[in-house]
């Protein structure tokens, strides 16, 4: 049990003041896959997820409401879940930041880091707003000709007592680290960004405190301060797993091998981070993936927009479910939207990707199979046991390109990954069943038909292995309608290598239902 290699990943941990909508659901969907990927091949997998709820504007929003903010959270954290586990996200844990478990590893975190010495007292002066009642930037203040930009009101000059992380002194560590890990931060392109920014501007000490909060972790050596959100928040990656009360577990899984965090906030990730666990004596993440955004695609007026409240355009994942099916909402976020970089959602494309790709290709290869065989063969291959299917793919070399796909999912391109199995592997596969046409030779020749079916079983076996960490539900189903001999939860991608043989006749496991095959994708008008 030991021996098994681990896997511990996070998504970023989201602000309860509103629902998720289809943008934040992408990020837990690329992660998903990446966990069902690496449990398929045998890694003891974390997957921790949360919600980020020590925030002035959850607060500001329950008071708005008229709740209490810890129910107000805890509610919102329930509705999250559902739509999570609506999307079949594996997630191993759910940590809402304001439990006391939290709060508490963060006060032993703060505490470690301050005795340690990187934590001092100074004084924060900046921009304030006395109706935000908070700090504006320098840069906020430029563009806006001093106001407020909400309350149009003029900045005054504040300063306040307050606690710095010294992150400045961490500079070199980190831009060695960048160095001597060239796969820490992921894609290429955020990497860059983030060395010429660190080159160019320099790291500052960040002020880690708040005053005069209610809401918030206290800090534990000046209780009169809370902790700045982000400080927290980070936190959440090893309070998840036990730091500061389970040694044991904590050990295990640090440190992580891929924090999955949208780019907007990679700066975070990828310097103060690494800075703040070297502070307290703990190692840096492995790796840092900072995935792209979900626009809007309005298709009548052909123009791409950002998700936001104040546009009205916000899409619930519910609504896409609820339309079509979570596994449609899967594959075409994985499909169409390529994980590290933008995509786009529009509700005619997604009718036509699915309509493509689901009902009439692998849908419709599953159907055909299915039918076919059970009208003409009573569902069984007699006398295929221990014979190899013949591959159906002209050209293809099976292993190799299950090795190209394995490398796409290990490198998030799940898009590619889709692709190749769509383009290379499943459209050809409908090719040799149109020109075998097995529903005509039956009439003629009825072993040539049946070889030429059970030629074509084998691609959706194959095609089930390499689908099952997108679309799980639709896999297993395919999977299991026939008498494949390895258990559907011990496959791996190596078993879609090969072409096999198996000791009994292949036969048609799945039932029907009014005679039918219940269509995989009912296709969509
Ligand atoms: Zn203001």
């Amino acid at each position: 049990m030991t021996d098994k290699p681990r896997w511990f990943q996070t998504t970023a941990i989201d602000y309860p003041n509103s629902r998720p909508h289809i943008g934040t659901a992408f990020e837990k969907l690329g992660a998903d896959v990446q966990a069902r990927y690496r449990r398929m091949e045998g890694y003891d997998v974390f997957f921790l997820m949360g919600n980020d709820e020590n925030t002035v504007k959850v607060s500001k929003r329950a008071a708005e409401l008229k709740q209490d903010t810890q129910a107000y959270c805890d509610d919102m954290a329930r509705q999250f879940r559902e739509v999570w586990d609506a999307l079949d996200i594996s997630y191993d844990t759910f940590i809402q930041t304001s439990s006391e478990r939290h709060k508490q590893c963060c006060r032993k975190f703060i505490q470690k880091v301050y005795d340690n010495g990187h934590i001092v007292k100074g004084k924060f002066e900046g921009w304030y707003c006395t109706g935000c009642e908070e700090f504006k930037t320098e840069k906020q203040y430029e563009e806006s000709n001093g106001l407020c930009p909400n309350h149009k009101i003029p900045l005054t000059r504040r300063s306040e007592p307050c606690y710095f992380f010294k992150l400045s002194t961490f500079q070199d560590r980190l831009l060695k680290y960048y160095e001597e890990n060239p796969d820490f931060i992921q894609p290429e392109s955020r990497r860059n960004e983030i060395v010429s920014l660190i080159k160019t501007e320099g790291l500052r000490d960040i002020n880690i405190s708040r005053q005069g909060e209610e809401w918030g972790i206290r800090i534990p050596f000046d209780p009169e301060f809370t902790i700045y959100v982000w400080f927290d928040a980070l936190l959440t990656y090893i309070t998840g797993i036990g730091y500061g009360d389970d040694e044991a577990t904590f050990r295990k899984y640090w440190p992580c091998d891929t924090h999955f965090i949208g780019k907007d906030i990679t700066r975070f990730h990828c310097a103060l981070w690494p800075a703040m666990l070297w502070a307290a004596g703990e190692e840096a993440p492995k790796k840092v993936f900072a995935h792209g955004f979900v626009y809007i695609k309005n298709e009548e007026a052909g123009t791409v927009e950002k998700i936001s409240k104040s546009l009205g355009n916000v899409i619930e994942p519910m609504e896409v479910i609820s339309k079509f099916s979570a596994e449609a909402f899967r594959y075409f976020f994985l499909r169409e939207c390529p994980f590290p970089s933008d995509g786009e959602f529009g509700w005619g494309r997604f009718a036509e990707v699915y309509n493509s790709e689901l009902a009439n290709n692998l849908g419709n290869l599953f159907s055909r199979e299915m039918t076919i065989t059970w009208k003409n063969f009573g569902g069984v291959f007699d006398g295929t046991a221990g014979k190899v299917p013949e591959p159906v793919v002209p050209n293809l070399k099976l292993a190799e390109f299950v090795e190209t796909v394995r490398g796409h999912v290990e490198a998030c391109r799940y898009n590619l990954a889709l692709q190749a199995i769509v383009q290379e592997f499943l459209t050809p596969t409908n090719q040799y069943l149109e020109s075998n046409a097995p529903w005509k030779l039956v009439k003629t020749d009825k072993d040539a038909a049946k070889k030429v079916l059970f030629n074509a079983v084998q691609s959706l076996r194959i095609a089930s292995i390499l689908l099952k960490p997108f679309i799980p539900r639709s896999a297993e189903k395919i999977y299991t309608s026939f008498n494949f001999p390895r258990p559907w939860a011990d496959v791996r991608y190596a078993d879609a290598a090969e072409l096999k043989s198996q000791p009994d006749d292949l036969r048609v496991t799945a039932e029907l239902i009014d005679g039918k095959v219940p269509p995989l994708f009912p296709r969509i008008g």
